[in-house]
């Protein structure tokens, strides 16, 4: 119960701000800077901020000119609120008592875990916002999808230095522990490179979506496809690793050709306009980063 409260409440919170980043990023506007409404342009105080509560309490006009909200407020904090408490429980197994335990016995790898969970929070942010921008006016700003490729390689670089490193001090401080680093042994070898895996598997799941995005691109002409669904691929490959974002990549195009369908069968759309990809590839990464493993094994179970 506690992980999902942490969760939720923390997702309220992060919901306001993804929403507050995903607009600013489709103008010049500056990233920072306390939010004001969009018609009186009067600077929202502090208790107007709440997340939903503030919605609510002020039936979803502005305070200052009554102009009426846009409802995506209250909707994207509750779905940021959803996705973070999946995580939690996912990341944080803790009840009420053991809450105290948890955080009095932390030790290096549960410290790595923790690491690990908040990197799964940015990348859930950065996906959210993709999915907005792109849903809402089939844009992938490059202001989102660099530093979030940035930080992602810088994660992933320095969580694998970190477990190497403290993987081989451990091993370094015992007597046991010394018989099993080189020249005695190639035992640190392969367990290190175990520890550096998910750099390793995100590099090559970038790799491989740069390519197949690129291929796709240049075959179609940048029809259908734009470079911002390729940076979109590298963050995806990076923070997936191979295998889970070619299953997002599957899920991604069975979706987007599913709705395209849909789509033109209830005449919104006719077969010449395009839908932009984004949101599809940000549904189907959050499946995979919340899913992937659970699906991967169960496929492959099917099919030995
Ligand atoms: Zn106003």
């Amino acid at each position: 119960m506690l992980s999902v409260g942490l969760g939720f409440g923390l997702g309220l919170l992060f919901g306001s701000l993804i929403l507050c980043l995903a607009n600013r990023s489709l103008t010049d506007e500056s990233f920072w800077g306390r939010s004001y409404c969009d018609r009186c342009k009067k600077k929202l105080a502090w208790y107007d901020l709440f997340p939903v509560l503030s919605f609510l309490i002020l039936k979803g006009r502005c305070r200052y000119c009554s102009f009426k909200l846009p409802l995506e407020y209250p909707l994207v904090e509750l779905l940021t609120a959803f996705l973070f408490s999946l995580l939690f429980v996912k990341n944080l197994p803790f009840d009420n008592n053991s809450f105290i335990n948890y955080f009095s016995i932390l030790n290096v790898s549960s410290i790595f875990n923790l690491a690990d969970l908040v990197f799964q929070i940015f990348v859930v942010c950065v996906l959210l916002i993709v999915f907005i921008t792109d849903f809402k006016t089939g844009l992938i700003p490059d202001r989102i999808t660099y530093p979030a490729i940035i930080i992602a390689f810088l994660y992933l670089l320095i969580s694998a230095a970190g477990r190497v490193y403290f993987f081989y001090n451990s091993l370094n401080s015992s007597i046991l522990g010394k018989y099993l680093l080189f020249p005695n042994s190639d035992y640190f070898y392969r367990h290190a490179l175990i520890n550096a895996a998910p750099l390793i598997e995100g590099l090559i799941g970038a790799g491989a979506l740069f390519l197949f995005f690129g291929l796709l691109i240049l075959v179609t002409r940048g029809r259908g496809m734009g470079l911002g669904d390729l940076k979109l691929g590298i963050f995806m490959g990076l923070v997936l690793g191979f295998e889970r974002s070619l299953l997002a990549l599957m899920m991604a195009f069975i979706n987007g050709s599913l709705v395209g369908i849909f789509l033109i069968l209830i005449k919104k759309r006719d077969l010449k306009q395009t839908i932009p990809f984004g949101p599809f590839l940000s549904v189907a990464s959050l499946i995979a980063l919340y899913y992937g493993n659970d699906i991967l094994k169960w496929y492959f179970k099917l099919n030995l």
